[in-house]
């Protein structure tokens, strides 16, 4: 850890700073990760910043936006014991539309918690006879691992069920969808992977000021001083606050694995709906190891949202926890409704756990 980047009386700082370079001016400042939500939250930020400088959670939380339709495919085929599923332990307890694969486990299917996408491969090669689905989500920081597993050749009875997302589309799409957003906050481990200069073509497209910050306190608070600043100054670039892990070219090698692996298609988010070339596909030439095509499991589209939920709006940063009528009373993290509620980057988890609503 690094002392300074927590330093109390910096952060103050840097915050009174932003107060006074933002003037009377209303600011909005989008972040798209379920870590800078954390570190925000945890760490009191908003409270530090003036009334004027919103800062609100975009779709950053990768189980959040799996489409419960994809979430009930797969534990069908748990279910129907067509496979056995593997997934990471935040997906377990997430709502389909109709089922999850907590429930798929509890009427007997095989579904097992992995760490990584390697343990999954190491058991379908233990286990010869049993079919094997890794249901594999998440955004450009976890695609390059399920990327890599396809590229050295996992056993026959393998297979991904990719639910894998791209950030810069749907960062497009809020910018495009007149969400009033006045800068984003970009996400430190998908720029590890994806660099700097992924976001230049957004950044003039949009003419906003996009920013890649860490995550400790006073990363965050000059990532938001930073686009108060290009605001105010008519400047809309793509600065890098987060040299220390983030490069302007990226991880090439992560990339190389991922479009190798995977080509752009068309994905639903879920609570927020199609964002055009957002998805990762599995390619043609490996079919053989792509569930959806193995097994004739698709899943997808518009499920709707359990009933009264308000993740949608809580997704595109229109609406805080609280303001859900469900939040702490129905819906909590012992009994989540909706999928923000269960991940540990969900929006509804952060909030119950660090506000201190109940
Ligand atoms: S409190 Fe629960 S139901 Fe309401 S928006 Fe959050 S996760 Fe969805």
């Amino acid at each position: 850890m690094f002392v300074g980047f927590r330093d109390r009386d910096l952060v103050r700082r840097a915050a009174s700073e932003v107060a006074k370079r933002a003037g009377s001016r209303g600011f909005r400042i989008m972040h798209v990760c379920g870590t800078h939500e954390w570190s925000i939250t945890h760490f009191g930020l908003r409270e530090m910043l003036p009334a004027n400088v919103k800062v609100v959670a975009g779709p950053g939380c990768p189980v959040c936006v799996t489409p419960g339709a994809e979430i009930d495919a797969v534990a069908e085929l748990a279910a129907r014991r067509k496979a056995v599923v593997t997934t990471f332990g935040d997906v377990l307890r997430v709502p389909g539309a109709r089922s999850s694969l907590a429930e798929a486990k509890a009427a007997g299917g095989d579904v097992r918690v992995v760490y990584s996408v390697s343990d999954a491969v190491q058991m379908a090669r233990a286990e010869p006879e049993k079919e094997f689905v890794h249901f594999s989500i998440g955004f450009e920081t976890t695609a390059p691992m399920s990327a890599v597993e396809l590229i050295k050749g996992p056993p026959k009875n393998f297979s991904i069920y990719s639910s894998h997302k791209l950030i810069p589309p749907a960062m497009e799409f809020l910018l495009g969808s007149g969400a009033g957003i006045d800068g984003f906050i970009c996400p430190g481990h998908v720029s590890t992977i994806i660099g700097a200069r992924a976001y230049e073509p957004i950044a003039s497209k949009y003419g906003k000021p996009m920013v890649i910050s860490g995550f400790e306190p006073l990363d965050v608070i000059s990532g938001i001083l930073n686009i108060v600043t290009q605001v105010v100054s008519g400047r809309a670039a793509v600065d890098n606050e987060y040299t220390r892990a983030v490069r302007a070219e990226g991880n090439e090698i992560a990339m190389g694995a991922i479009s190798k692996v995977f080509e752009p298609c068309d994905s639903f988010w879920r609570g927020i709906g199609t964002i055009r070339g957002s998805g990762m596909r599995v390619r043609g030439t490996y079919r053989e190891h792509d569930a959806r095509a193995r097994h004739g499991v698709e899943g997808g589209g518009d499920e709707g949202m359990p009933e009264g939920c308000g993740c949608g709006d809580v997704l595109l940063g229109r609406m805080e926890p609280e303001g859900c009528p469900l939040f702490g009373k129905a819906c909590t993290p012992a009994r989540p409704v909706g999928p923000c509620m269960v991940s540990s980057e969900g929006t509804c988890a952060i909030a119950f756990k660090y506000r201190k609503v109940r």
